[in-house]
């Protein structure tokens, strides 16, 4: 059976001479496998061999779900940043390729996503464009969320999971004196724990072993998100080391591209 559908590469591998072996993310099918015959060869029917972020509509026969597919049909889009204009700059390419590492790890052959893909392909689009190098960890940061929303396994960022306490963020103007009660002085220590999958709170964290305390910005920007825009870089660096430790417990073992992004 042909199927036709919209594609992002996010895995290129040499498979021999001529031919490629490709993970795409789809639009409507989810994660495949499919061999690229010939692709490497000068007169390709795909326009040349394939690199990781190429985009645009795919056909490809899909014989038994167990095995490789076969790419029959390529046709560019350029929707996306390719690998040649994220090259320019190392630290988004990283990103980005980090970005497909995740997607590749934490989502399952023939799983749809749509909303999952539309997302990645305008994280990718943004970091095409001119963005500074705490703008695109940024972009980071809200795509690896929405991969953890999409995938069923959203954190809970609004409230304390143990006691359900919500968290207020902090507002300097209307600040409640320090001896009076309140659910916001109680959330002047805030911590994150990846068991729970969620924030905890004063009150509750002696019984989460595993939970790191949070900045009161890094709690505050992680409450609303909105605040991750002008956020400090050391902020946006404590948030996104937060959720490699995090993503690292949900997949069992350190992501390959992780030491890249946080040693910025
Ligand atoms: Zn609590």
């Amino acid at each position: 059976m042909l199927i036709k559908d919209t594609a992002i590469c996010i895995r290129a591998i040499d498979y021999s001479e001529t031919s490629q072996i490709l993970t795409f993310f789809t639009r409507d099918s989810g994660k495949i496998g499919a061999i690229a015959k010939g692709s490497k060869r000068p007169k390709s029917s795909f326009g040349g061999p394939f690199e990781i972020f190429s985009c645009g509509k795919i056909v490809f026969a899909d014989s038994n779900k167990e095995k490789l597919s076969t790419l029959t049909e390529f046709e560019p889009s350029f929707e996306g940043a390719g690998f040649s204009t994220l090259s320019a700059n190392l630290f988004k390419l990283n990103c980005c390729l980090f970005g497909a590492e995740l997607l590749n790890k934490l989502t399952h052959d023939y799983d749809p996503h749509p909303q999952l893909f539309d997302d990645f392909l305008q994280f990718l689009k943004n970091a095409g464009q001119g963005t500074s190098n705490s703008d695109m960890l940024t972009l980071l940061i809200l795509f690896q969320l929405s991969l953890l929303k999409e995938t069923g396994l959203k954190p809970v960022l609004n409230c304390c999971v143990n006691c359900k306490t919500q968290y207020s963020i902090r507002n300097t103007q209307n600040a409640i004196p320090d001896t009076q009660y309140s659910i916001r002085n109680t959330h002047h220590e805030v911590y994150f724990s990846s068991t729970v999958n969620g924030l905890i709170c004063r009150d509750c964290e002696a019984a989460f072993p595993d939970k790191i305390r949070l900045s009161p910005d890094a709690a505050d920007c992680l409450s609303n998100l909105k605040l991750l825009v002008g956020a400090q870089k050391n902020t946006l660096k404590e948030i996104e080391k937060l959720l490699t430790l995090h993503l690292t417990e949900i997949l069992g073992h350190k992501p390959k591209m992780a030491k890249y992004i946080l040693s910025l």
